[in-house]
């Protein structure tokens, strides 16, 4: 699947989300190009690869066409899967804290921007034993999205694992932070 470095579409999308090609390479993001047999619903879509110390357990589609969305969905999960936190990877780095966010895309962007980062694509995929994951850590500090979805999201994860929740500017994820002032943006979110 992974066709990503011939396939200047697809490239072009993560650069305007400031994926760039060492980003492809850390999080080995792929193209659905040529699918198996069972899985055409998955052709022409951002592959994320959910990425352990055992290998990749999970593996979540994002539809990369530049419409809204509408008759089916932006995000398809491999049949049969589970719900896992994202890039757990982080959570081995050297850090007295960690961040939650609101999808793969935005946990990315706190990881590239030096703040060791988890995920999960929304409250509904929280698992309760995802909290022992982040007991470790000083703080914790939850990233939900500018919006009514996304203040739920921290607010249920301060309940859950006495995250912080940060406050995100009306409008912004973590994404678009990012794009736009770059790591310090999302630096100055928590203070450091
Ligand atoms: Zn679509």
């Amino acid at each position: 699947m992974n066709d990503l470095v011939g396939d200047t579409s697809a490239q072009g999308y993560l650069a305007s989300r400031g994926l760039g090609p060492s980003a492809l390479v850390t999080y080995r993001l792929g193209v659905v190009r040529r699918p198996l047999a069972g899985h055409e619903q998955y052709a022409g879509r951002l592959a994320i690869p959910y990425l352990t110390p055992a290998g990749v357990v999970n593996i979540r589609f994002r539809c990369l066409q530049p419409h809204e969305c509408d008759g089916h969905p932006k995000y398809l999960s491999a049949d049969g899967a589970g719900t896992n936190l994202f890039n757990v990877l982080d959570l081995k780095k050297d850090s007295p804290f960690i961040c939650v966010a609101e999808g793969e895309i935005d946990t990315m962007s706190l990881s590239l921007a030096g703040l060791p980062a988890v995920g999960v694509p929304g409250v509904d995929a929280w698992q309760k034993h995802f909290s022992r994951c982040l007991e470790d850590f000083e703080v914790i500090y939850a990233f939900g999205d500018g919006d009514k979805a996304g203040s739920k999201f921290s607010s249920f994860l301060a309940r859950e694992t006495r995250a912080r929740p940060i406050r995100m500017p009306p409008g912004d994820d973590c994404n678009s932070i990012y794009m736009k002032e770059g790591a310090n943006g999302l630096h100055r979110l928590i203070g450091e």
